[in-house]
């Protein structure tokens, strides 16, 4: 061990490291990005480097001599346990938000290995902490929307048999009535059917966001353009409603599924109709246009202004709550049409002026020749 040292010291003093090497740390610890702060066994501080000051920001002078509790975190008096001579980790903040430091203390022993001090190193974990609380916010929030659908589609399912025994009993009570009270039985029977709307609608939303995939086939649109116009017409004979189709020709087929691009469509033609003052026009074209197919619902009705536009397709955006409670709409179609759209790798986009009318157009990709 003695002679290590002698040779150790011999080459030092040989090669001049006793110049470089003092020289060499002083640098370090000048330089080095964590805050380091030396500490008395007193736990006065006795120094501190660059990054020590920025952290607590404060010079060295100003501080030279002072309790080192005094410039840390007030809830960490770890720094006054001089009887211990263990090395402590811990993490602290500077303040509730910010910025989080590991705090790593580390005794300071002379030759006669008699403790003398400790340096206390402040590593940056600011950037660690921030993805570590980013990550649990992101847990809580799933969890909270995951139990929020489950508590939906729990009410939904619910909700669908007293629905159907209400609407019994309405159709029961009307024949037993025998024309009398009608008007009221008509009030009922319609919220009801708003209200059975209304869970249909969100149980069709939680199916559309559980299922991964639908199954796709090859299909014509203008055929499935058809079948709902002429499922729309009772509502627009309700309204007076002109409505218009003018099919492309020859248009390749699309990939989709029947059912889903059904409803998606409908919602829009529904809307259409609803948003369209009696008498209104409601034109639907079908072209092709480079590798997709564009179907597109106009309308002469109320339109949208440019401030409602953004938010239509959010779940439950309704622009008018007061209008929608009397037309029927909740909100969720425009949610329910964008959510199919996107199982197709399809588009939706919509032009508007308030007073002049709307106009949603849908690109959906052309299915490939097998
Ligand atoms: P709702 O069931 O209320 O109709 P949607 O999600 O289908 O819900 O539509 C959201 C809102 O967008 C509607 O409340 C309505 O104000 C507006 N909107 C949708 N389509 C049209 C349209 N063709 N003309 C005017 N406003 C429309």
């Amino acid at each position: 061990m003695a002679f290590s040292g002698v040779v150790m010291l011999l080459g030092m003093t040989q090669f001049r490291f006793m110049d470089i090497v003092p020289v060499a740390y002083d640098l370090i610890f000048k330089n080095v990005k964590s805050g380091i702060i030396l500490i008395d066994l007193k736990g006065r501080i006795a120094g501190m480097n660059h990054a020590a000051e920025q952290i607590l920001g404060c010079s060295e002078k100003a501080v030279i001599g002072k309790p080192a509790v005094d410039f840390l975190p007030h809830q960490y008096p770890i720094l006054g346990e001089f009887g211990e001579a263990k090395e402590i980790k811990i993490e602290i903040a500077m303040t509730e938000l910010g910025p989080y430091y590991e705090l790593q203390i580390t005794p300071l022993h002379n030759r006669r290995s008699e403790l003398v001090g400790r340096l206390v190193m402040l590593y940056d974990i600011t950037a660690r902490k921030q993805i570590e609380k980013q990550t649990l916010e992101l847990t809580i929030e799933r969890e909270r929307v995951q139990l929020l659908q489950r508590f939906i589609s729990n009410m939904s399912h619910d909700l669908r048999t007293p629905l159907t025994s209400m609407k019994v009993s309405q159709y029961l009570l009307r024949k037993e009535l025998a024309g009398q009270h009608s008007v009221r039985l008509d009030s009922v029977e319609q919220q009801t059917e708003r209200l059975a709307e209304m869970v249909e609608s969100m149980l069709t939303l939680l199916r559309l966001e559980k299922d991964e995939c639908s199954d796709l086939f090859n299909l014509d649109v203008n055929d499935l353009v058809n079948y709902v116009i002429e499922f729309s017409r009772p509502l627009a004979g309700k309204t007076g409603a002109q409505l218009h189709f003018s099919p492309g020709k020859e248009l390749p087929q699309v990939l989709a599924n029947k059912d889903e691009l059904t409803v998606a469509l409908s919602n829009l033609l529904v809307n259409a109709i609803r948003y369209t003052p009696s008498g209104g026009e409601i034109s639907i074209s079908t072209i092709c246009d480079a590798d997709r197919i564009v179907i597109c619902v106009r309308d002469n009705g109320i339109g949208i202004s440019a401030e409602d536009l953004p938010h239509i397709f959010e779940r439950f955006y309704r622009v008018d709550p007061a209008r929608g409670t009397q037309t029927g709409g909740f909100g969720l179609g425009l949610t329910i049409t964008k959510t199919i759209l996107d199982r197709h790798a399809g588009i939706i986009d919509v032009q508007s002026q308030l007073g002049e009318g709307s106009e949603f157009s849908v690109r959906l990709p052309i299915a490939k020749a097998s």
